[in-house]
């Protein structure tokens, strides 16, 4: 259990840069297709059971869901993308938001892009890693549903991905194989999330 990602609590909710709270201190953004694993894996990484929820309700898909680690770092869930049952007009409307968001908040950090292991770099998931290249963030690409492969696919398939990834966005991407169910990952990744977010650890503990 590591107690400072155990104390996310959910701060609010937006569908608008004007919505989201003062851009300050630092933010790690979760992107990924619905369906990817996303809330199991911000429920996993945070050591509870219903922060992120899964299964959303089309009105909910549509928010950007920021959650508080402490008051100058937060983890922010940014809509699925993928989600197709909804008009053209919301669909454009909601994604000039998003580009908004992305384009213009000073303290994303870094992006994480979740991406279910047995499909992974999708047409979205390039342009996410496209925009985290453009805007020199780190990305981490994590591979969900890792216990659905055997150990040595597994591995085949993040050397595969870190490959590509690299070619397209260079040394400032890593890839993590993760499972939710198996708990596999929840360490490393919480280890990146604490360079990023500049967490410094408790020398006695
Ligand atoms: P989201 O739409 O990306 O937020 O995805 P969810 O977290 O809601 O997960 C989608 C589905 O995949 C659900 O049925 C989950 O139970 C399942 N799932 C998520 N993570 C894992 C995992 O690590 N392993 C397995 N086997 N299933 C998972």
């Amino acid at each position: 259990m590591n107690p400072f990602y155990q104390g996310a609590r959910f701060l609010t909710a937006a569908t608008r840069l004007a919505q989201a709270p003062e851009d300050s201190g630092r933010e790690i953004v979760l992107a990924g297709r619905s369906n990817a694993g996303k809330s199991s894996a911000i429920n996993a990484i945070c050591h509870q059971r219903a922060l992120a929820r899964t299964s959303k309700t089309p009105g909910r898909t549509q928010q950007l869901i920021f959650f508080q680690l402490d008051p100058e770092r937060r983890l922010v869930d940014l809509p699925g993308y993928g989600y197709a049952k909804v008009s053209e007009r919301i669909r454009l409307d909601w994604q000039a938001h998003m580009a908004d968001y992305l384009e213009r908040r000073r303290s994303i950090t870094a992006l994480v892009i979740v991406m279910d292991i047995r499909h992974p770099l999708t047409e979205p998931d390039r342009q996410m890693l496209a925009w985290g290249h453009a805007r020199g963030r780190p990305i981490l690409l994590l591979l969900t549903k890792a216990d659905k492969l055997k150990r040595g696919a597994v591995q085949t398939t993040r050397s595969t991905v870190l490959r590509e990834a690299r070619e397209m966005a260079g040394g400032m991407v890593e890839v993590i194989p993760f499972s939710s169910t198996e708990r596999i990952g929840v360490e490393q990744v919480q280890g990146m999330f604490d360079l990023w977010l500049d967490v410094r650890k408790d020398p006695g503990g």
